[in-house]
């Protein structure tokens, strides 16, 4: 989907115009200053337009950090999304950190909006007008709170935004796109150097395709991939506050742009919460997955033997993942990645027909039928895969089915079709 991001200081309305662009009424989460938002991209739907919104502003600095905050929130919007909007707050006018951020996106080639928040009455129009003087062309101004010119923006940008993502519209033929994730210091930047270096480096166009700076596309085991966000890697940014927020913004901005996420854990250390954090995140975008186990040249026997115990506790609810055990130091089985990305994309590929998953249904139930419930039984009337990528299932069923029981189909499903590597999903329909 094609991406919007919204960039402004605190305070100037970025979640009421978040929610007004998504048509929700209540707030996305209170205001809370310095508070972390766990989403910060939402889906959207505008006059039959799907989009993904992502919003910059869910963490809040003090006024000591707010320039390197919002410069970082800009950096982050300008790499990964289509379209930036600019949300200014008409009533203050542009403050110094404004400008420091019109440096940044007067750089860009990226459609930029200026959005003069706050205008709630015609009144105050001439001073949204005086915004003009930024440089960034006509500003828009809307009310946020109270819906006022919102659409009229909206209609704007969607005359420029993609129908897809500039990245996914080589979906077809162009190179496979992945995300390298992982916490700071995992090895992240060493990864990809050590593939740089050692393949490479496609500098030339390929044909039919568009070089994005911020990506890099470099030959692996005889194939050209292409790394998203390589921008996001290569630069270190320092925030004194933030960098947890600032990390899962750009975790899940390259997530939308990548078809497949590989995500380093540093094995000499415990697995972390963030670590959890991180695989989450993929699941929850249904891309492909391959966990890269990094820095296995420091691993001693006991290390490995409570590793192994970790990955099967913290880890145990995506076994089905592809594991490769490297080292981005020494270059140990980096030629492994290939293979597990290969299967890992095959099967978020997969489609399984209408007629052999109605037959693995049947059999199913044959062979395991659902608990009774209160004398009933809800039954299986039919399903079909709705889509791929990630294979996405709908039972149409007689009633609700239990959590156990939709865990044991989808566990089935893994045995007999394998689907190493991509999550799956399982919806239901109701039929009374
Ligand atoms: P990033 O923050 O995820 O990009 O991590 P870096 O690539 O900057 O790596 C962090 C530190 O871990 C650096 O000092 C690397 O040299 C070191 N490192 C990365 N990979 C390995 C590895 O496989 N083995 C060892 N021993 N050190 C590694």
């Amino acid at each position: 989907l094609p991406v919007i991001a919204i960039v402004g200081r605190p305070n100037v309305g970025k979640s009421a115009l978040v929610n007004r662009i998504l048509g929700r009424r209540e707030a996305v989460v209170e205001d809370t200053p310095g508070v972390t938002r766990d989403r910060v991209s939402y889906k959207g739907e505008w006059l039959d337009r799907r989009f993904t919104l992502v919003d910059t502003g869910g963490w809040e600095p003090d006024a000591r950090g707010i320039d390197a905050s919002v410069a970082a929130q800009a950096e982050v919007a300008i790499d990964l999304s289509d379209v930036v909007l600019f949300v200014v707050d008409a009533t203050v006018g542009a403050t110094a950190t404004d400008e420091h951020v019109v440096r940044l996106l007067r750089k860009t080639k990226k459609p930029v909006f200026l959005v003069a928040n706050k205008v709630d009455d015609a009144r105050q129009e001439p001073e949204a007008a005086a915004l003009w003087n930024l440089g960034l062309g006509e500003p828009y101004p809307v009310s946020a709170l109270h819906g006022r010119g919102v659409a009229d923006l909206l209609d704007e940008v969607f005359k420029v935004l993609p129908q897809v993502s500039a990245v996914a519209k080589e979906e077809f033929g162009g190179p496979r796109r992945v995300a390298i994730l992982g916490r700071p210091n995992v090895g992240k930047s060493s990864l990809l150097n050590k593939a740089a270096r050692e393949e490479r480096v496609v500098v030339n166009d390929l044909a039919g395709t568009t070089r994005d700076p911020v990506d890099e596309q470099i030959e692996l085991g005889g194939k050209v991939w292409r790394f998203v966000d390589t921008a996001g890697i290569r630069r270190r940014v320092h925030l004194q506050q933030g960098a947890d927020f600032y990390a899962s913004l750009r975790t899940q901005a390259a997530l939308e742009k990548a078809e497949v996420a590989v995500v380093l854990l540093d094995v000499s250390q415990p697995i972390s919460e963030q670590d959890v954090r991180i695989i989450d995140l993929v699941l929850e975008s249904g891309r492909a997955l391959v966990l890269a186990y990094n820095k296995w040249d420091l691993l001693d026997d006991d290390r490995r033997r409570y590793l192994e115990r970790e990955i099967e506790q913290d880890l145990h609810h995506v076994a089905w993942a592809p594991r490769v055990n490297i080292s981005a130091k020494t270059g140990r089985h980096l030629e492994k990645l290939v293979p597990a990305l290969e299967t890992a994309l095959e099967s978020w590929d997969t489609r399984i027909p209408t007629g052999k998953f109605n037959a693995f249904l049947t059999e199913l139930v044959q062979a395991h039928p659902h608990p009774l419930r209160g004398g009933k039984q809800p039954r299986i009337l039919f399903g079909t895969q709705a889509s791929t990528r990630p294979p996405t299932f709908v039972l149409f069923t007689t009633g609700f089915l239990d959590p156990g029981y939709r865990r044991f189909i989808q566990r089935r499903l893994r045995e007999i079709y394998g689907f190493v590597g991509t999550p799956i999903v399982l919806n239901m329909r109701v039929r009374e």
